[in-house]
C-alpha cells in the first residue's frame, strides 16, 4: 500500500514509541495501518495408513506435496475455512464437527499464523482435482519423497511425527514456532488430551 486509503496522500513508514514498534502512518489525516499476521487454515484427512495431498499449481512450492490449506476468509471459523479448502482443492467433503485440532504453528518469519485440523475416514472418499492443484492423492508415508514435500525442511520432522501418531492412533495437538532462517530450528511442543475427559468423542 503506498496511498492512504482515506486521503489519498501518500502513507509513510513511522516508528509509533508508545507502541514500540513501526507503522504504516499517513502523515496528512494521521490514520494508522495495522498490519497483523494472516490466517492458514488446513486439513490432514487420513484413511487407512494414507494422508490426503495435493500437488501446488502454484508457488510458493509449485509441484510440491502439501496438505490441503489457504487463508482463512472473514466470516468463517476455522473448522468452516479448513473444510472449504479442502473442498476447493480435493473435492472431499469433510464436517466441521468431525475435525480435531491437530497442530497450530506460528511463522514469523512469513507473518503467517497455520491452524490445522485432522479428519479420518474408514474408506477413501472421492477425491477431484482443485484448480489449485495439479495432482491430488491419498498418500501413505513411503510414496512420500522428501524432496518433493512442501515446507518440509521448515517443518522439521512433523510428517514423521504425524505418520507415527497415525500408526497408533494417538494424536497429540502441536503447538509448533518455526525458525526465522532456515538454519534456525523449529520449537515443538506437544499437548495431549485425556480421553476420559472428552468421553463423547
Ligand atoms: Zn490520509
Amino acid at each position: 500500500m503506498k496511498y492512504c486509503s482515506e486521503c489519498g496522500h501518500s502513507i509513510e513508514r513511522r516508528w509509533i514509541a508508545e507502541q514500540g514498534r513501526e507503522r504504516y502512518v499517513c502523515p496528512s489525516c494521521g490514520l494508522t495501518y495495522y498490519t497483523n499476521p494472516r490466517v492458514i487454515v488446513g486439513c490432514l484427512v487420513y484413511c487407512g495408513a494414507k494422508i490426503l495431498l495435493c500437488r501446488r499449481a502454484q508457488e510458493p512450492a509449485r509441484g510440491q506435496w502439501a496438505i490441503p490449506a489457504g487463508f482463512l476468509e472473514c466470516g468463517e471459523t476455522l473448522e468452516e475455512g479448513a473444510a472449504r479448502e479442502t473442498l476447493e482443492e480435493t473435492g472431499v467433503v469433510v464436517a466441521t464437527g468431525d475435525l480435531h485440532l491437530y497442530s497450530v504453528v506460528n511463522m514469523i518469519a512469513i507473518e503467517q499464523v497455520a491452524v490445522s485440523f485432522r479428519v479420518g475416514f474408514t474408506s477413501e472418499p472421492m477425491i477431484r482435482c482443485g484448480s489449485e492443484c495439479l495432482e491430488v492423492a491419498f498418500k501413505a508415508e513411503h510414496e512420500i519423497s522428501q524432496e518433493n514435500f512442501a515446507w518440509l525442511r521448515s517443518m522439521g520432522d512433523a510428517q514423521q511425527r504425524f505418520f507415527r501418531e497415525l500408526r497408533s492412533n494417538e494424536f497429540g495437538i502441536h503447538m509448533v514456532t518455526l525458525g526465522t532462517t532456515q538454519a534456525d530450528q523449529c520449537g515443538w511442543r506437544e499437548y495431549k488430551i485425556d480421553s476420559t475427559t472428552n468421553a463423547k468423542d
